[in-house]
Parts: C-alpha cells; sequence; structure tokens
C-alpha cells in the first residue's frame, strides 16, 4: 500500500524522475510491504548531480555571498517547519520510528539542530589575521582566509535520516559548499524532501542536489571517486567507511566519517541510584538503531547479581509496550529492514552459541506485525565475546562485570569503537576522573546530555574522524588559505 508521496531526485535546480523512468519500491519496516515509491537514479543521473554542484559552486556567487546563503537556509528551515507532519510520516514509515520516538530522534531533535547550527553561524572565523614577520631582510603581512572546500557529498544512512542528513547538508550549505546528498535506499523520502522544499525555497540551480537508488552503492562510489567533488560526509557503517577512504585517496578526498560505536555505561558501585541507571540503559529506544547508543553497560562485579536482577525485572516491566504504531507511548518499533532483522538475529544466535546469559528476549516477533520485529534483548557476558565487540545497530544490550575503576576504563577502552559512553557515580571528581580516561568522542557524566545542535559530535578510533554540529561542524566544511603581502 502506497502511503507517501513519490520520492523525485533534484538535480540542476529541477524535481524529476529518474532516466528511463525507473523506479523502486520503498518497504516499509512496521509491514514488510511498499509504502512509497522512490526514482532510482542511473549513473547518468548521478553525473548530472555532479556537474550541476560543480558549475554552482564554480559559477555562482554561493560560495561568497553569505547573507544570500542565510536568508535561504532560514527560509528552508521554515518550509521543514511547516512540513512537521510530513517529517513525522516519513520517519515513521521509511525509518520504522515509533510514534513517541518521532520527537526526540527524528523530528525534533533534528530541527532543533538546524536552529542551533543558525545560531552558531555567526561565530564561524572567515579570517585571521598572522601580523607582519621578517623574514629574509623585509616584511611581510600575513593573514588566513578560511574558504568552503567545494562540492560535497553526503551519504548518509537509515537510522535517523533527516537527522543526519540535517548534520551534513546544512553545515555544507552555510559554509559556503553545494552538496549532492545521498541518502539510503531504505529512506529516500526523507532526501527527496529537501529537494522538493529548496525548489520552493528558491536555492539556486545546482546549489543542492538530491540523487538515491536502489543500489547501495552506485551513487555513492561515483560521488567518492568523481574529481570533481571535493569532500565526503558520510555516516554508516565501519566496511563502507573504509572503502570510502580507500576508494576516495586516488582523488585525495577530504573525508568526514561517522562509523558508529560500542560505547560503555560505567555504573559505578556509589551511583546514587544504582537500580535506576542500570534499567536506564535498557536498549530499547528506536530499536537500539543509533550509533551512539550505549550497548555495553559495566557494572561492579560485587553488585553483578544485583544488576542482572534489575534488568529482568526491568525488561519484563517493559513486557509488550512496544511495536504498535498507533500507540502514542511506544518508543521503539521494528528494525528498519529484513537484511537488518537477520542481522540481528544471527547476533542473538551468536550470543548464545558464545555463552552469554541471555536475561530477557531473544526472539523475532511475527506475531507484531508483517515487518521487521525483534524483542529487547539483554545477555550478561563478557567484553570479548563478539557481541561485546561489534556494532549490532539493534535492541540488544550486554552487560559485564568490572573489578574497579581502572578494569572499568580498561574495558570501556577494550573496543575497537570510541564514539560514545557514560559514567555515574556520586562523586563527581571520580566520574570525571573515569570520564578523561575513556578514549571516545563523547561522554555523558551523571546523565549530562552529550549531544545537542551546538556542541561537536564524532569519534576516536574505528568510529571515525572529524565533528559534526556546532561550530566544529560547519568549519568541517572549510579549508584555509594563506594569503601573505608586502606592502
Ligand atoms: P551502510 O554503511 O552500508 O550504508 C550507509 C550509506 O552508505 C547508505 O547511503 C548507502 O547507500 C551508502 N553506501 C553503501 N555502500 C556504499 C559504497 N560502497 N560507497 C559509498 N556509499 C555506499 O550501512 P547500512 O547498510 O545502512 O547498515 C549496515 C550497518 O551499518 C548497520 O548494521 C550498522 O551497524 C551500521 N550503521 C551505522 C550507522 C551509524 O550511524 N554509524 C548508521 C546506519 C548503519
Amino acid at each position: 500500500m502506497t502511503i507517501l508521496p513519490d520520492a523525485k531526485l533534484f538535480i540542476d535546480g529541477v524535481l524529476r524522475d529518474a532516466e528511463g523512468g525507473k523506479t523502486f519500491d520503498v518497504i516499509g519496516p512496521w509491514t514488510g510491504e511498499a509504502v512509497g515509491q522512490a526514482a532510482d537514479a542511473s549513473a547518468g543521473d548521478v553525473d548530472a548531480a555532479i556537474a550541476a554542484a560543480r558549475r554552482a559552486f564554480d559559477h555562482t556567487d554561493w560560495a561568497t555571498n553569505i547573507e544570500k546563503r542565510v536568508a535561504l537556509v532560514t527560509k528552508l528551515r521554515a518550509l521543514f517547519e511547516d512540513n512537521r507532519e510530513r517529517l513525522s510520516d516519513l520517519a515513521r514509515h521509511e525509518a520504522g520510528a515509533a510514534w513517541g520516538a518521532v520527537g526526540r530522534a527524528h523530528v525534533d531533535m533534528a530541527l532543533e539542530g538546524w536552529d542551533d547550527y543558525l545560531a552558531v553561524f555567526p561565530q564561524v572565523t572567515w579570517e585571521r589575521d598572522y601580523g607582519g614577520r621578517t623574514s629574509y631582510g623585509f616584511e611581510t603581512l600575513r593573514k588566513a582566509v578560511y574558504e568552503p572546500i567545494g562540492v560535497v557529498g553526503a551519504i548518509t544512512p537509515w537510522n535517523v535520516p533527516l537527522y543526519v542528513n540535517v548534520g551534513k547538508v546544512v553545515a555544507a550549505l552555510l559554509a559556503g559548499c553545494t552538496v549532492i546528498l545521498k541518502p539510503a535506499p531504505n529512506t529516500p523520502g526523507m532526501g527527496a524532501i529537501f529537494g522538493e522544499l529548496a525548489a520552493e525555497a528558491g536555492f539556486p540551480a545546482g546549489v543542492i542536489n538530491v540523487v538515491f537508488g536502489s543500489d547501495p552503492a552506485l551513487a555513492g562510489e561515483m560521488l567518492v571517486t568523481d574529481p570533481r567533488v571535493d569532500l565526503i560526509s558520510f555516516t554508516g557503517s565501519t566496511g563502507v567507511g573504509k572503502r570510502i577512504m580507500a576508494q576516495g585517496a586516488e582523488t585525495l578526498k577530504r573525508v568526514f566519517l561517522e562509523l558508529g560505536g560500542k560505547s560503555a555505561k560505567i555504573v559505578l558501585d556509589d551511583a546514587p541510584n544504582f537500580a535506576m541507571e542500570v534499567a536506564q540503559t535498557m536498549l530499547v529506544f528506536h530499536a537500539g538503531q543509533g550509533c551512539a547508543v550505549q550497548s555495553r553497560l559495566l557494572v561492579p562485579q560485587s553488585r553483578f547479581e544485583e544488576a542482572k536482577a534489575i534488568l529482568k525485572h526491568g525488561y519484563s516491566s517493559f513486557g509488550e509496550n512496544w511495536g504498535v504504531f498507533d500507540d502514542p507511548k511506544h518508543i521503539m518499533g521494528p528494525v528498519v529492514s529484513k537484511r537488518q532483522m537477520e542481522r540481528v538475529m544471527s547476533y542473538i544466535e551468536l550470543g548464545k552459541s558464545e555463552g552469554a546469559e541471555l536475561l530477557a528476549g531473544g526472539n523475532a516477533r511475527p506475531d507484531k506485525g508483517g515487518g521487521f520485529f525483534i524483542e529487547p534483548t539483554c545477555f550478561a557476558g563478557t567484553n570479548d565475546m563478539r557481541i561485546a565487540r561489534e556494532e549490532i545497530f539493534g535492541p540488544v544490550l550486554v552487560v559485564i562485570p568490572f573489578e574497579d575503576d581502572e578494569d572499568a576504563i580498561r574495558i570501556a577502552n577494550d573496543s575497537d569503537y570510541g564514539l560514545g559512553g557514560g559514567v555515574s557515580s556520586g562523586d563527581l571528581d571520580r566520574a570525571m576522573h573515569i570520564a578523561n580516561r575513556v578514549r571516545t568522542g563523547t561522554m555523558s557524566v551523571n546523565g549530562g546530555m552529550s549531544i545537542a545542535g551546538d556542541i561537536p559530535f564524532g569519534g576516536f578510533k574505528a568510529s571515525g574522524m572529524g565533528r559534526e554540529w556546532g561550530l566544529e561542524g560547519i568549519e568541517e566544511f572549510l579549508d584555509t588559505k594563506l594569503i601573505a603581502w608586502r606592502n
């Protein structure tokens, strides 16, 4: 059943079908059936988008006219506001967001982040004076100017598509770049709306282009290997991130990579509300499909049994309060696709075969509907198990015991990833000491909110490189030119 409007490409200022009129079905995670149709971009379409973005960067005043950029990005923001309901529908039908999760991570947070970008934008440094210096007997004056890097390929995932699309597109546009947005095949509509509303806002042709297709790699690989594209901003899996870095090397592509994580929350023995801290880590929000979710819970060995009992109770109280499309209180729905369901289920089977103790869940739930439903699942295990080392990207938590603070830090750091994390303690100095020692891009102490549109977000180690959001997120799209002159 088609529910969503057709997702059209936006190339060189024109909303259009794909070459030859090819389309593909958008499969809804709640039903497993088509919820919409999207244009299936050909190589020729992607090439046209790249050419348009290049032309707009090189031959219009987009890169130099700051007032025009701010005015159009602000106008586009207002149009997104007018389309909140459609954005909510897209988040629910394409990404499988539960109604109660739409506000937090999908629509409100993304639009708030957009406002944050506009608010921090006046702080961007465009020029820095380095003063004079006498070399070889004459005086030289020097300054650095910060220029937009050029054409940006923004390759985005399906989990929180609006949030990631805004994180990349709005920052690149404000910096003065032109953009080709390439959303995931599961969530083309959340990309297409950027084209539709940019057309309505009156963006100059080629400044923003949107392409997508049924082949997950075709358009992305073209962006990564094309010399006309200057920077790739990518969020997704580590495997594809590595491939982008390798394939981008040929054209010395600048790359921003956000590649997920296996973040640890450490609850210390003196945490004021131990039971609440443990129970809050239950990985249910958006079925655990978040890159910075805390999917490892570290608790003191002395309180391991107590933590397991708290979790068992927590999951059983959560019960069947998930997986109903029309329930506004639900924060957990299906996982995004059949492929993702198979992947998550294979990790659950792996956890059992590795000898982890299943505390809750563990089953696929076809009784919830024709879509891709997996029960909230929790294992007690050790950090050497693959379920504790690899990103599952589903509703699967692993609780692990530690001996003392040093051991907790060691376990948190014993991971390829380093994206998020948390620590809870009644002693702020003790918690801060641990926060400083965990090698990760963001850290939450006693529940502090480490993700917002006005602060930088990104990873250490295999979680990626570069920063998105905040002032750093805009400056990621600038390059430095040094000018030295003699009077
Ligand atoms: P993915 O990395 O395959 O896809 C992300 C984006 O990259 C999509 O737009 C996709 O079409 C594009 N892409 C795929 N192959 C490409 C290639 N060779 N070159 C250029 N672009 C390419 O992620 P996925 O298939 O959506 O999910 C697989 C796993 O990735 C998940 O299970 C999860 O672990 C992880 N993931 C992480 C995040 C995150 O926020 N870090 C988000 C989504 C998925």
